[in-house]
């Protein structure tokens, strides 16, 4: 036993459809990986490089569970997007090579703070509290590359209250996994556990409490939460 001077954290995990739990190390997330939503968030999505920020392990929200709406925003966004989860990591990563460290995929929901990040954006600081707080990263249950294979076309979609407000196809994303993988694990060493948040598609759009969100990536999964 570790001479631990107060509780370690316990492990994040996400259920596994069929049994057992996939542990989470970090989760990494893609900016403006869909043109239309580049474009609607006012930037040119003409193949600039990807970049990446994070949300805290502990911002998994897992099991279809409820998402309180968070403090000191009044502009809580959905972004619906597609997740890997990687069991092999690895520096410097070669395209060819990425799919064959990637565990699984599951349907991931990136909530944002939208007022907070776009103050954040004109002001030139960070964007962490307008993405990586509580609870702002709902995701469903993750599927085995083995049993599913590597999407890399199918239809991504959200519902809020039962209406469509988002709707895509995994083939619009600019990077696709393969290439987020080899370019995010040139910049750091990447881990079993890693999760990536590869973008969402357009019409990303406020949320009020007492709606129920409810996301699909044919071939891969759901999410549902209903914000409190
Ligand atoms: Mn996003």
């Amino acid at each position: 036993m570790a001479d631990y001077v107060i509780s370690p954290p316990a492990i994040t995990s996400v259920p596994v459809k069929g049994g057992g739990n996939f542990p989470i190390r970090r989760v990494f997330c893609v900016g403006r990986n869909y043109a239309e939503h580049a474009r609607e968030m006012g930037s040119d999505p003409d193949r600039e490089p990807p970049f990446f920020f994070m949300k805290p392990a502990d911002a998994l929200l897992l099991n279809d569970g409820d998402m309180p709406y968070p403090p000191q925003s009044t502009q809580l966004h959905h972004e619906m997007e597609l997740v890997v989860a990687l069991g092999e990591g690895g520096s410097n990563i070669a395209e060819a090579d990425a799919l064959a460290h990637v565990w699984g995929y599951a349907a991931g929901l990136d909530m944002t703070r939208r007022d907070l990040q776009n103050a954040a954006k004109k002001e030139g600081k960070p964007w962490d509290m307008g993405k990586g707080f509580d609870w702002s990263a709902p995701i469903g249950l993750m599927v085995p590359a083995s049993k599913i294979g590597h999407p890399s076309t199918g239809l991504i979609e959200l519902k809020v209250n039962g209406k469509v407000r988002q709707t895509s196809d995994l083939s619009k994303m600019i990077w696709n996994v393969s290439e987020t993988i080899a370019y995010l694990s040139g910049l750091v060493k990447l881990a079993p556990g890693d999760l990536i948040y590869t973008g969402t598609p357009e019409n990303v759009a406020a949320v009020q409490r007492g709606d129920l969100l409810e996301g699909v990536v044919e071939g891969v999964g759901s999410v549902r939460t209903r914000i409190t």
